[in-house]
């Protein structure tokens, strides 16, 4: 199988989730969201297509990660390919976290029609959702960078059929900015 990456893998980010991370770049986003950082990986037709057996040998080098992170672009639009590195990167150790443009919502809604989204839901640890909304942009929201955006544990959102909000990670800002908590 195939995916079509922005980038090479990056390894030792330390923004892109909690802990060390490697991040993958996909290529390919529609949300059109005003203000995007990453309007070079919108293009679904750009980037460079890599065999994901090359992916996976990738990772077997990775040293010192505490995980991966996918983003994009938005790694949604290539689910299947997606959900076989998360499977990969678990069964080396390492925790996933997926950046989407999607909510959650509209994600178990697309899962109707295409299961693999509730697949890749399930081997996702930390989902962070919905469109990057520049009115809403906030510096203090860790890991995100407007206050729609949440924090969410998919799988333990697909057990209890609630969407299960993850706020630890929102400590330093409890008391200044309550709307990047209760949202
Ligand atoms: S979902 Fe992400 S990559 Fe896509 S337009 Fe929005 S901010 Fe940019």
């Amino acid at each position: 199988m195939k995916i079509r990456l922005a980038a090479p893998l990056q390894p030792d980010s330390i923004v892109d989730g909690a802990g060390i991370r490697t991040v993958i770049w996909t290529q390919g986003c529609s949300h059109k969201c005003k203000g995007c950082h990453n309007p070079e990986t919108h293009d679904f037709n750009g980037g460079y297509e890599f065999d994901l057996e090359d992916i996976k040998k990738k990772i077997d080098e990775l040293i010192g990660q505490d995980g991966i992170t996918l983003s994009g672009g938005d790694p949604m639009f290539q689910p299947e390919a997606c959900n076989e590195i998360a499977i990969y990167a678990k069964s080396k150790g390492l925790n996933i976290w997926c950046y989407t443009g999607f909510t959650y919502e509209k994600l178990i809604e697309l899962s109707l029609k295409k299961p693999i989204y509730k697949e890749f839901l399930s081997n996702i640890d930390i989902l962070i959702d919905g469109p990057f909304v520049l009115s809403k942009k906030s510096l203090d929201c860790t890991f995100r960078g407007s206050t729609n955006q949440r924090i969410i544990d998919p799988k333990k959102s697909l057990e209890t059929g609630n969407i299960e909000v993850i706020t630890k990670y929102d400590k330093k800002v409890k008391n200044e900015k309550k709307e990047c908590i209760f949202i």
